[in-house]
């Protein structure tokens, strides 16, 4: 059987460069070699967004910008996780397999106590379900960014739990995959970008609010003639992920020797990033005035998603002994 990777996208809020960076750029990459499953993730959605309508529309846009950006559905698979209910019993039968400790622990219940959120039961469950996403479909190497990699390795060690219990080869055991660069791309105010900071760059704004956005970068204070940490600003560490090598070490050089304002760094930010994205703009755009094509692409990745579902799902139920 070929090689099999997994992608998903919470569809929470404004999709951003952090997304496409760590998670959607690496994942496209992979379809030269895997079989790959992408899908928007809406049961992990539920947890936060509670409008129906922002919901939809939210998922929607997810499954167009992996279509933007080059995703292949004639050999890949995009899906609505919901459209394969069938994870969300792989979820209980996998969280009767690891103490409440494993949850207590995780990142996404850290992260909304300390912000002082609330949670509730699907927040504190995020990882089993996450788990339970990359286990059904027998995934073979998972992309994220460094935030995922705890959860990834939550799904190891559920698998290796329950193949040293049940048998090997009742699940896959996963491996991660995290880019060097990429693995946490920083957002407006120099913390991690994330749509929880509001700290985003998003992705398909149109070019003047695009470049408007990319002026708010914070910097230090230096002046136009002061030499420059390039390593240490996020306009530079942004144009590095998308400029070629030369005009990158071009930058490199004026950000040390001083004469080049943070302002510049901006528009060779601006402008290399606004080109990288025009042509995937447009394709997302054309994803999106047409529904009922998006539509087809995401039945026929619902229709292969759970035939491979259904393998492993009567896999494990055998083991376990439910039938
Ligand atoms: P989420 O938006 O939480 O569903 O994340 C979707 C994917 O984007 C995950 O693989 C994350 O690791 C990745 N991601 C989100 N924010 C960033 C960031 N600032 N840097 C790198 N990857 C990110």
């Amino acid at each position: 059987m070929a090689l099999r990777s997994l992608t998903g996208i919470k569809p929470t809020g404004e999709i951003h460069l952090g997304n496409y960076l760590g998670a959607i750029r690496p994942g496209l990459a992979l379809q030269d070699r895997y079989t790959a499953y992408y899908f928007v993730a809406d049961y992990h959605a539920l947890t936060s967004v509670m409008d129906p309508q922002e919901l939809r529309l939210a998922s929607r846009t997810i499954a167009a910008t992996f279509l933007a950006f080059g995703l292949d559905p004639s050999s890949h698979v995009l899906f609505m996780q919901s459209a394969v209910p069938e994870v969300c019993e792989l979820t209980w039968i996998l969280s009767c397999q690891i103490p409440p400790g494993v949850l207590d622990r995780g990142h996404a219940v850290k992260a909304a106590r300390d912000a002082g959120r609330d949670i509730n039961v699907g927040t504190w469950m995020y990882p089993v379900l996450m788990a339970a996403d990359i286990l059904l479909y027998d995934s073979d190497v998972v992309p994220v960014g460094s935030d995922q990699r705890q959860h990834v390795e939550v799904a190891r060690d559920i698998a290796i739990k329950v193949n040293h219990r049940y048998g090997d080869g009742t699940l896959r055991v996963p491996e991660v995959s995290i880019q060097e660069q990429g693995a946490a791309i920083p957002g407006l105010d120099g913390r991690k970008m994330s749509k929880s900071y509001q700290n985003v760059i998003g992705l398909w704004q149109n070019p003047k609010k695009l470049r408007k956005q990319i002026m708010r970068i914070v910097t230090d204070s230096r002046g136009v003639d002061d030499p420059k940490d390039p390593d240490s600003d996020t306009t530079f560490q942004l144009y590095a992920l998308f400029a070629e090598p030369e005009a990158v070490a071009d930058l490199r050089q004026a950000y040390l020797q001083g004469g080049l304002g943070y302002g510049h760094a901006k528009a060779a930010l601006f402008e290399v990033l606004n080109e990288h994205l025009a042509l995937p703009r447009d394709h997302f755009h054309h994803w999106m005035d047409h529904p009922s094509d998006l539509d087809d692409v995401l039945d026929a990745g619902a229709v292969r998603a759970r035939a491979a579902a259904r393998e492993t799902l009567d896999r494990v139920r055998s083991r376990v002994g439910l039938k």
